[in-house]
C-alpha cells in the first residue's frame, strides 16, 4: 500500500472488504489526499457476483477478521472482495467514473465513488455505515441466482458447484 500510494501510478487491487476499514488504508488513502496533484481518493468496483476466496492453510496467515489464525483454524471464512482503484489524480478519476457511468450497456458491476457509498452487502462488518438488518431482511438482500439465471451457494454466494460449500 505505501508503495503504491507513493509510486504516483494509477493502482488496481482486488483485496478483501475489511482492508478499507483498516486504519493503514486510510491513514494511506489521506496521505495521497495531501498531494495536490494526486488529490483523488479511490474508488471501488463491486462485482455483480460475490468474489470470495480463502487463504492458504498455514500458519501465521491472517484470517478473515484479519487477526493471525490459529492451528486449529482449518477453515476459513470467505473473504468477499472486490476492486480498489486510485492513483488517476482528480481528472482521471473523474473521466473514469464518467467512462463507467456512459458505458452503453449496464456493466456487470457497481462502482462506488467513495467506500461509504459502497452496497450494504459488501460493507465490512467493522464499517460504521453498514446498517445493522435483521435475519429476515439480509436473506431478502441475499442474492439467490446469478445474472444469467445460476443458483448462488448461501454461504459465500459464489455459483453452486464452484465452491467448496457446493462442490460434490
Ligand atoms: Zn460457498
Amino acid at each position: 500500500m505505501r508503495y503504491i500510494t507513493r509510486s504516483g501510478k494509477p493502482w488496481l487491487l482486488l483485496v478483501p472488504n475489511y482492508v478499507y476499514v483498516k486504519e493503514w488504508y486510510r491513514s494511506a488513502v489521506r496521505r495521497v489526499a495531501a498531494v495536490p496533484s494526486r488529490a483523488a481518493n479511490p474508488f471501488y468496483v463491486v462485482p455483480a457476483e460475490r468474489y470470495c476466496y480463502y487463504a492458504p492453510k498455514g500458519l501465521g496467515i491472517a484470517n478473515a477478521k484479519g487477526t493471525a489464525r490459529k492451528a486449529k483454524e482449518t477453515k476459513t471464512s470467505p473473504f468477499i472482495s472486490f476492486w480498489y482503484v486510485g492513483g488517476l489524480g482528480v481528472a482521471g478519476t473523474a473521466a473514469a467514473i464518467q467512462a463507467w457511468q456512459r458505458a452503453p450497456s449496464a456493466p456487470a458491476a457497481t462502482l462506488a465513488q467513495s467506500s461509504a457509498a459502497l452496497p450494504q452487502n459488501v460493507m465490512d462488518e467493522y464499517d460504521p455505515n453498514r446498517k445493522k438488518l435483521s435475519k429476515r431482511e439480509r436473506e431478502k438482500l441475499r442474492k439467490k441466482v446469478s445474472r444469467d439465471g445460476k443458483p448462488l451457494c448461501k454461504t459465500c454466494g459464489q455459483i453452486w458447484g464452484n465452491c467448496r460449500h457446493t462442490k460434490t
